[in-house]
């Protein structure tokens, strides 16, 4: 039956309750203590079983409780400190106004500003991203790219960032799991109930639904937008499923990574190119533009289009102008996780619509998204295009930075690899949002309430070795057996739903061991990620598990030994792709290895990991194992929540890990070595993960004093909270981004646009003279002071004869380049030095001097190079123009 009429009915709240509202629809809840609690307190069950949805539970809460907390003067009272909180924190986020001040108005219309969004700030970020993990009630993301999303909005918030958010609302979300009873993952797509969900409806001025329109080949396709407000920063979600839309395209919203190629593109048009229009229709004009990963590179298309269409720019006045204020970060260090689409498809899609208006050819357009451009046959690349597009292009840790710079080297072939301009910047954790409460509380007592807005300060963090070894030991206990319980009450439920006997029930409520070492794994389960390679030797883990030792020898008998039985237990979760048959395998195989005599207390699968049970896991384990294939794993952030409560990792050397202190923070497994059999190395490293364990995890876990302490334990927990949270927080990481993507970004931006884009006119200008006349320039000769032996720390004085043949001496950068030689001769790890002008001889060679020192001895090498130069090129390489001395 069709209604005839619809209304969105809202929840009837007490007048005095009303700042409950309020509350609810600010996500800075999930990150706010006091808030959290006083929902919980509303109605406790009625939390659990709306998914921590404070909306949804006013909408359903019995009218006689709303009445009964309206007279509970303490309930009241916790409900004004929440709202003074949540007051607060809208209006004192000072980082942003202190480290931009120049560009910034006065405090009081900041105040305004933030109020109204944002949207009349002199300067504005959109961050694009597919998903975004921001709660476990908002279930729009799969895995550790949209938490870290998620992440960066609550840190921008925190960092008072004129940011806003752009994303999709999917109608049905990332699936929920569940496994049959041979322990085979199926999948359920719950469909997201929007109206009782803590986002807002946006409107325009005459109150109708705020609708956006995107061209599709042959059609328009209608999106409406909703808001989800994360502090003070809001996140815009679009979603196609209205009419008149026809049924496919009310599907292009339906499912994340769902769908064929086709469904693919058209996801990503809606996020590109429906992204801009939707920011546009809203009233921002943002000055930069952040592609969290490829999948929303189409937005620099549409940019192009406005400009080329709107303000009359030619293609390539446009194309500066946006990847001057465009940013892209790469996520994937293997080529197959990269977006390639079929040339046909895309210029089916949107390509002949958008080269048309740029004037180019088929080709022309298509090698946008390619490495070759004269490579008919090549994909296009959302990566390419993302990286062709934007002005800063990082990796999300060192390790990942140096694979993207590998894999993508083809774009800049003259280039050395280590100046292919891909930099990095670590990946983090939102601090408040994944260290448990307890923990939280620690922090407050010991570091100050202020721990998590001073996330990255050393010296602050430096205090947690003051914190006493009792107290964080009974703190963490408590995360422990809240895990656990938390466990067995998943377990069960999960049971009683496949209509399991009462034996089993009972064995569920008897898992695990409060008081056993706990190792925790959790993470996506893609093949990569390796999640059975602790299985590698069933009798051998066995035995780990089991408590009995494998090296006798390593049994010292300690003194206070108070016989722990010296077991080990394995927590483990998470969600294969529907479509990964070896994934799924996986998943089977530690189950079916759970059910192996007496196992089953001893090892258990969570199912249907989410945000919510990642931060009970990663509190309550003792140690967090990671085994990925190196170097797959780009960054990996789960191993960063677990040290935010003090977890030491247990981790082969990828992503962070592999610039983290891992003596002090954990063990790492191997030292990453390069193999090219993949079993052998499976073997290798299960075997060091079982040394490991063996002989250093399980022996410092249950090596006590006589107060029941593992003192080595907790120094290693204290050292891991030292060391690992001031960097690997989301905190520093958008500070990084703020400063060395965003501001030049804007900047750039602002400059270029300005006086009606003329300086964007006279860069494009310049930039096609370059590309037609950059070949006249000749290095007429180089000479140098000293023979070919000099001794170390000698100067050694250069000068360079140059034509430039068409070009003034501040059009480009000449740099004398030196460094060791490797043992086919070539420069490696070269450093660039620049040189001066010193003016023109009588010939009309210009005349560039230096001078270079060698500080080691041994074979070192020496060249010299220009590069372009421009005070609105984002960087010298942006053109791929680079002359080397020969
Ligand atoms: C943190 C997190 C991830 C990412 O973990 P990795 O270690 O990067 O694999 C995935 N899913 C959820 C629910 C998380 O909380």
């Amino acid at each position: 039956m069709r209604p005839i009429r619809t209304f969105n009915v809202s929840p009837s709240l007490p007048t005095k309750l009303e700042p409950l509202r309020t509350l609810a629809y600010n996500l800075y809840w999930d990150w706010n203590l006091e808030t959290k609690d006083l929902f919980r307190r509303l109605d406790a069950d009625l939390w659990e079983s709306s998914r921590h949805n404070p909306v949804l539970m006013l909408g359903t809460i019995s009218q006689e409780r709303l009445q009964e907390v309206a007279e509970d003067e303490g309930f009241l009272a916790q409900m004004e400190r929440a709202s003074l909180q949540l007051e607060d924190y809208l209006k004192e986020r000072t980082w942003y106004r202190k480290h931009r001040s120049q560009t910034l108005p006065a405090l009081t219309t900041y105040r305004h500003v933030v109020e109204d969004n944002h949207r009349s700030a002199p300067e504005c970020y959109a961050y694009f991203s597919a998903e975004f993990g921001l709660t476990d009630c908002l279930p729009i993301y799969s895995g550790g790219l949209g938490i870290l999303a998620g992440d960066h909005l609550k840190s921008a918030s925190d960092l008072g960032l004129p940011l806003v958010g752009v994303g999709l609302l999917y109608q049905e979300g990332y699936f929920a799991q569940y496994l049959n009873a041979d322990g085979w993952q199926q999948e359920r797509y719950p469909i997201n109930d929007f109206y009782n969900m803590p986002i807002h409806l946006e409107r325009d001025e005459h109150d109708r639904e705020l609708r956006i329109e995107v061209e599709y080949p042959g059609r328009i396709v209608y999106a409406r937008v909703w808001r989800v407000q994360v502090g003070t920063v809001p996140l815009y979600l679009l979603d196609t499923n209205i009419e008149p839309n026809n049924s496919y395209d009310h599907d292009i919203t339906d499912e994340l990574y769902g769908g064929d190629v086709d469904m693919r593109i058209d996801q990503e048009l809606m996020l590109g190119v429906g992204g801009v229009k939707m920011l546009q229709a809203l009233g921002y004009q943002p000055t930069v533009y952040h592609m969290n990963e490829g999948h929303s590179a189409f937005l620099a298309l549409e940019r192009m289009r406005s400009m080329v269409q709107e303000s009359g720019l030619s293609f390539a006045e446009a194309w500066a102008v946006a990847k001057a204020s465009q940013v892209f970060t790469t996520h994937t260090p293997v080529p197959a996780g990269i977006d390639l689409f079929a040339p046909d498809k895309v210029m089916h899609a949107l390509g002949n619509r958008y080269a048309q208006i740029f004037g180019l050819s088929r080709e022309e357009f298509l090698s946008l998204g390619r490495v070759k451009t004269g490579e008919f046959t090549e994909s296009f690349s959302m990566a390419v295009l993302a990286i062709k597009m934007a002005s800063f292009v990082n990796g999300v840790s060192q390790l990942h930075g140096h694979v993207s710079r590998q894999m993508f080297q083809p774009l800049w072939p003259d280039l050395p690899l280590d100046e292919v301009p891909i930099t990095s910047i670590t990946n983090g954790v939102h601090g408040r949002s994944c260290a448990a409460k307890a923990m939280q509380d620690l922090y407050s007592r010991y570091l100050g309430p202020q721990w998590a807005e001073a996330a990255a300060h050393r010296s602050l963090w430096a205090k947690a070795s003051s914190i006493p070894d009792e107290e964080l030991w009974r703190t963490h206990e408590r995360c422990r057996l809240d895990l656990i319980l938390f466990v067995r009450a998943r377990l069960a439920r999960m049971l009683r739903d496949r209509s399991a006997s009462s034996h089993e029930l009972l064995q569920a409520e008897e898992v695990l061991d409060p008081t056993a070492l706990t190792i925790g794994f959790a993470r996506r389960f893609a093949t990569y990620k390796r999640a059975t390679l602790f299985l590698r030797d069933l009798d051998r883990i066995r035995q780990i598990i089991l408590g009995k030792p494998h090296h006798p020898l390593h049994n010292h008998n300690h003194s206070h030994n108070h016989n722990h039985k010296r077991n080990v237990q394995f927590v483990i979760a998470g969600k294969a792709h529907p479509k990964d048959i070896p994934g799924k395998e996986l998943i089977r195989e530690v189950i079916h290895f759970a059910r192996t005599e007496g196992m089953h207390t001893h090892i258990v699968f969570i199912p249907d990991y989410d945000i919510h049970v990642a931060r009970l896991m990663v509190a309550g384990c003792d140690v967090w194992l990671n085994t990925p294939r190196r170097p797959h794993e780009a960054s990996g952030t789960s191993g960063m929540k677990a040290a935010m409560n003090g977890l030491p990792n247990l981790s082969i050397p990828d992503g962070w890990w592999d610039e983290a202190d891992q003596i002090h923070t954990g063990w790492s497994i191997g030292q990453g070595e390069d193999y090219d059999d993949e079993n052998y190395q499976d073997d290798v490293e299960a075997d060091a993960l079982y040394n490991l364990l063996e002989q250093e995890v399980v022996p410092l876990f249950y090596d006590r004093d006589e107060d029941d302490l593992p003192r080595k334990w907790i120094a290693k927990m204290k050292d891991t909270i030292r060391l690992n949270v001031p960097r690997f927080n989301t905190t520093r990481m958008v500070a990084d981004y703020a400063t060395q993507a965003y501001f030049p970004a804007s900047d750039r931006s602002q400059n270029l646009t300005a006086q009606q884009f003329q300086p964007a006119k006279e860069l494009a200008a310049w930039q096609n003279k370059l590309q037609t006349h950059w070949y006249n320039i000749r290095i007429e000769a180089v000479e140098v002071s000293e023979s070919a032996d000099v001794q170390v720390n000698q100067a050694i004085a250069v000068k360079a004869k140059l034509r430039l043949n068409g070009f003034t001496h501040q059009d480009v950068q000449v740099e004398m380049y030196q460094g060791p030689l490797d043992d086919q001769g070539n420069i490696v790890k070269g450093k660039p030095m620049a040189m001066n002008f010193e003016g023109k001889d009588e010939q009309g060679h210009c005349i560039f001097t230096g001078q270079v020192t060698y500080r080691t001895s041994g074979l070192q090498g020496f060249s010299l190079r220009i590069l372009p130069h421009h005070e609105n090129l984002g960087s010298p390489y942006d053109l791929g123009l680079i002359l080397w001395a020969n």
